[in-house]
């Protein structure tokens, strides 16, 4: 990697991969800032601004927001300061529009992509841990009820927020957010391949062992 600028990620997987997981830990292992449109989008629906209102119907029903929209809200959000000191993001780009736009930006920006990190985990298990998820709505740190639960009940061990089941964490949506993934997604991820800046790490293992997997895959 060239350290001479600074680093840009892409960590990228089918929903419930662990993407927000791993990419917060990255990025403050590296002290880089993550950048997880998700997130950014469910700020919007909590302060209910006429963007979260719009983006709120296409979530509930685990289809993707239009592009427009978060073409802007990336272009915005690589504006800020903090992203010159690199960055990683999660769960963008998702279509070949928000690829082509992306490119475009770190242009630029003087920046291009350091390594596109796709964490690979089986339908059934992303099922699985999808059911048995809970999320902050403070930090949106996500937990498994059964095999990475919080210390105390259903609080977050960070803030102290009452988790909360995401609206499109129920079977059917997930079930639509996947082959949404399949179809719109995993193809454009493929393209980076061609750069060979692509890693894939096999996601199936516990938060500390794909870590490890992720790190040495990137070379750290
Ligand atoms: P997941 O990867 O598990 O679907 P996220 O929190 O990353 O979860 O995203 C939640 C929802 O936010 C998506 O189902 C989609 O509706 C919307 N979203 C997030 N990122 C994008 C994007 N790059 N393009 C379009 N919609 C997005």
């Amino acid at each position: 990697m060239d350290s001479s600028r600074p680093m840009c990620l892409l960590m990228a997987g089918s929903p419930g991969s662990g993407k927000g997981t791993h990419s917060r830990r990255l990025a403050n292992d590296l002290g880089i800032s993550h950048i997880a449109t998700g997130d950014l989008l469910r700020e919007q629906v909590a302060a209910d601004t006429p963007l979260g209102r719009e983006a709120k119907v296409y979530m509930d029903r685990g289809d993707y927001v239009p592009d427009k929209v978060m073409v802007d809200m990336i272009r915005h959000r690589l504006s800020e300061p903090d992203a010159e000191k690199g960055f990683i993001l999660d769960g963008y780009p998702r279509t070949q529009t928000q690829a082509t736009e992306l490119d475009k930006m770190l242009a630029d920006l003087g920046q291009q992509i350091d390594a596109v990190i796709i964490l690979e985990v089986p339908v059934d298990e992303i099922v699985e841990r999808l059911s048995a998820r809970r999320t902050c709505p403070a930090c949106q740190r996500a937990y498994h009820m059964r095999d990475d639960p919080p210390a105390d009940d259903e609080r977050c061990d960070d803030d102290g927020a009452p988790l909360e089941r995401r609206t499109d964490d129920e079977p059917d949506t997930v079930r639509h957010r996947l082959k949404v993934y399949a179809d719109r997604t995993a193809g454009v991820i493929e393209h980076y391949d061609v750069d060979s800046v692509v890693r894939r790490v096999n996601g199936e293992a516990s938060v500390d062992e794909v870590a490890k997997r992720i790190d040495e895959a990137l070379g750290l």
